[in-house]
């Protein structure tokens, strides 16, 4: 039994996320193929060089008797950074340090008025200066309030307030210095409430209560504060030190009470400075693909001073700041602490949440983006490719019933992408059936989205919220056999996703006539038999379609295509209604002077 691979006595070995067995041997001094017989006797078939999941390294590192470290992210970006000499954590001199605005999230129970709060605030930029208030959505803006006095910034995280957005707001707690709990007066305290009340503590970040919708007359008021007190916030009225302001988000009441009371917060309970100085660090909080301007993301800086022209490398995603605006859609020169803005320039879309930092050159920062992707492609692929231990396969074989939704998720935006799949992670999934994401990303549906679906032992569905496959990709797909569906509201994805976990629905398809052409002429070549001369009798015929032969009402011909289709000399893709055309059919060489052919495409039924 004894497969020769050297057993530990507890010592710890630490591998990277997505490690391999090979990785694993290097760290032991074993021989790689030994790992693979472990593996093998432990019930898993895996390669040397496959990047095997998690569970894999930890378990073998049991059988063999090491303690397994495994290094996360974090810490392996940390590890990174330092190969070019970053310390994100690095203490900076005092001096250079200056007072900078709070940056506020707004959280809520759905329908609570999280996105009219939103709206009120940004139209209640107090100090009089851009006429009609803030134009663009970019996902977060700065508003001026003076407060004692003093002109005051204040930095607000726009994020729509759906459901389905749990992901980003809980990310949003970590850029977040003060959130802005939104309770409806009419209402009361309800399970979103909570949640986002647990969020804002387990980031340790003080809360005002927005106590909102008071100019309903069922509005109560007390009633909000008195049922927060059971959740340890107690209003200053009440003796305790949590802010509670009234106000109605929709006719613009208790807006800049609302603003004073987080000024206050903020100069009681935080310490609200940040260097200046220096190449800019933060966090990406909105990005996606725009038509015209390329990656376009929104970052709020955090510390430094980003310029343009600056390097700068988010998540995977790299480039030199082409240009900045602000949430007017104005140009930018410089944005320091705190200050959100849109950037233009960089080669890819990073993810909501991911950090950013600019560095000295080029060069820096692709290497870096390099290797980040590089190690996400190592982790997602371990996650993807975990091959089904011989148990699972004898108990699958023994059930016979088990089976396996695979999806690639692709969006427009790195946030409407989490969304999707948070949302999915929450749906109740039948044991028999299993859901796994085996990549994401933003952008269009592309060749190697499709790939990595063939290439996956199981059927792989993509997903397009919001985004398709070009022509080509859609023709490498139906060649492969990958599906490929289309969304453009979650919910509705959600919907179908669901029911096709709990039925995995086979996508029901109708026939739908694309055109028919009657043939005139019969011309023999040698080199691509008979060519069919036609006219073009309905709608239009289609090089590759489906098609089938008719002659004299019965079908002669059935599951052939149109493999040529000509216009004179020259080939055609198609050829419309009353138009001659010269074809050939796959498979098919008998045609005759009279035959009609009819082309068809095969269309996925809505479901009822
Ligand atoms: P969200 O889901 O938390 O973003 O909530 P919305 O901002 O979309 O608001 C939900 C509903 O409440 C909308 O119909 C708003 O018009 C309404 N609403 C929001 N704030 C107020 C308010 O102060 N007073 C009244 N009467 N209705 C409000």
């Amino acid at each position: 039994m004894s497969s020769g691979a050297p057993r530990g006595q507890g010592q710890v070995i630490r591998l990277p996320r997505g490690a391999s067995l090979s990785d694993f041997a290097d760290k032991i001094n074993a021989n790689p193929g030994s790992l693979v017989q472990e593996m093998f006797n432990l019930g898993e078939m895996v390669t040397a060089t496959q990047s095997v999941s998690d569970d894999t390294l930890l378990l073998l590192g049991e059988h063999l008797g090491f303690e397994v470290s495994i290094v996360s992210p974090e810490d392996e970006d940390r590890e990174l950074l330092a190969q070019f000499n970053i310390d994100l954590d690095a203490e900076v001199a005092s001096e250079r340090l200056v007072s900078r605005p709070p940056v506020v999230t707004v959280m809520g129970h759905v329908d609570h008025g999280k996105t009219k709060l939103l709206d009120a605030i940004r139209k209640a930029n107090v100090v009089e200066g851009e006429a009609g208030g803030i134009t663009q959505h970019i996902g977060a803006y700065q508003v001026h309030v003076p407060h004692e006095g003093v002109d005051r910034a204040l930095t607000v995280i726009d994020t729509p307030g759906h459901e389905a957005f749990t992901a980003m707001r809980a990310r949003g707690a970590q850029v977040t210095d003060i959130v802005v709990l939104v309770v409806a007066a009419d209402d009361g305290v309800m399970p979103q409430t909570i949640e986002a009340l647990n969020h804002a503590k387990a980031a340790d970040v003080p809360i005002v209560v927005a106590v909102n919708k008071i100019d309903k007359p069922e509005a109560n008021p007390d009633k909000v504060r008195q049922q927060l007190t059971e959740y340890g916030l107690v209003a200053e009225e009440y003796g305790g030190d949590t802010m509670f302001v009234n106000v109605a988000a929709k006719p613009g009441i208790g807006i800049e009470e609302l603003l004073e009371a987080v000024l206050l917060t903020a100069d009681a309970s935080l310490e609200l400075t940040a260097p200046i100085d220096g190449p800019a660090q933060g966090v990406a909080i909105e990005a996606h693909l725009d038509k015209g301007r390329g990656a376009v993301a929104t970052v709020l800086v955090q510390k430094g001073t980003l310029r343009a022209g600056d390097s700068i490398v988010a998540g995977g995603a790299h480039g030199r700041v082409r240009a900045m605006l602000d949430e007017n859609g104005k140009p930018v020169t410089e944005a320091g602490p705190a200050r959100p803005v849109m950037v233009l320039g960089l080669t890819a879309v990073p993810g909501a949440g991911d950090t950013f930092l600019a560095a000295e050159d080029d060069r820096t920062v692709r290497q870096i983006a390099e290797q980040r992707q590089a190690r996400r492609r190592a982790a997602s692929f371990a996650n993807s490719h975990r091959r089904p231990s011989l148990e699972t396969i004898m108990e699958q074989l023994k059930e016979g019933e088990k089976t396996s939704l695979n999806l690639v998720l692709k969006g427009d935006g790195s946030g409407s992408v989490e969304a999707l799949e948070d949302a999915l992670f929450k749906l109740d999934i039948p044991a028999e059936v299993q859901l796994r994401i085996i990549h994401r990303g933003v952008g269009a549906i592309t060749e190697s989205d499709v790939m990595l679906a063939s290439a996956s032992s199981e059927a792989v569905t993509i997903i397009g919220f919001n985004v398709r496959a070009s022509n080509k990709v859609r023709e490498i797909a139906d060649r492969e056999g990958v599906e490929i569906r289309y969304y453009t509201v979650i919910y509705q994805a959600i919907e179908e996703i669901d029911a096709a976990l709990k039925g995995l629905l086979k996508p029901e398809f109708e026939e739908v006539e694309l055109g028919s052409a009657e043939i005139r002429d019969v011309f023999r070549s040698s080199k691509i038999g008979n060519i069919a001369g036609c006219i073009v009798r309905s709608g239009v015929i289609r090089r590759n379609a489906k098609a089938r032969l008719l002659r004299d009402g019965t079908v002669v011909a059935d599951n052939v295509s149109i493999s040529s289709l000509k216009r004179f000399k020259d080939d055609a893709t198609e050829v419309r209604e009353g138009f001659e055309c010269g074809l050939t059919l796959s498979n098919f060489n008998n045609v005759q002077v009279g035959d009609i052919i009819e082309t068809f495409e095969m269309r996925e039924k809505p479901r009822a």
